[in-house]
């Protein structure tokens, strides 16, 4: 990763052409401007006479960069650069158990993509709220097969502020045995189709 902070040129050219020089800070020669990324051509001038202005060949449009990426990183930075020394001082203050579980839960509430282990049956997962979720410091739910009232527990979830983990049976027991059969035999299907 380049840490270099890179920085356009501050200057202006002449009142007709009006356009900040495209170039990096302190960069050497004439300033130079394209009027976007793809125009094959710049204008160029120099600080001594900004009114006489050429044209060149060549793009020196300035790419900016890209703000959301690079605060991105830099709370990435900023989160790991406190959770360290914090793990740290739980390993030297309590024992590693309570480090790993630290780490363990900072790395579960960090979670951004729904993530999911199939086990039979049954199914484990963590998955972000959505933004429009009420916000929950903690809570735990049953999940049901439904939205009837005689339907059975499917398992159980739990809310850690913006990311729930659950761990539930994807069908009720009398269920899956016929689940399982529909899914070989859709396979069977599927496979001498392709034959
Ligand atoms: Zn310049």
């Amino acid at each position: 990763m380049k840490l270099r902070r890179q920085r356009q040129c501050p200057a202006w050219s002449c009142f007709a052409v009006d356009i900040q020089c495209q170039r990096l800070l302190k960069h050497d020669g004439p300033h130079g401007a394209s009027p976007n990324p793809r125009y094959a051509q710049h204008y160029s001038w120099t600080d001594a006479d900004p009114n006489a202005i050429e044209v060149l060949p060549g793009n020196v449009w300035f790419h900016r960069p890209d703000p959301s990426r690079v605060l991105q990183t830099a709370r990435r930075v900023g989160e790991w650069a406190a959770l360290v020394p914090g793990a740290f001082f739980l390993w030297w203050a309590c024992s590693l158990t309570t480090a790993a579980v630290f780490l363990a839960v900072d790395l579960l509430l960090s979670v951004r993509r729904a993530h999911f282990v199939d086990l039979g049956r049954f199914t484990a997962g963590v998955w972000p709220g959505s933004p429009a979720a009420p916000r929950l410091i903690f809570a735990v739910a049953w999940m049901w097969h439904g939205p009837e009232r005689n339907v059975k527990r499917a398992g159980l979830e739990v809310v850690l502020g913006r990311v729930t983990v659950g761990v539930y049976a994807l069908a009720p027991r009398k269920e899956w045995g016929e689940r399982k059969r529909q899914r070989a035999a859709l396979h069977v299907r599927r496979k001498a189709g392709r034959l």
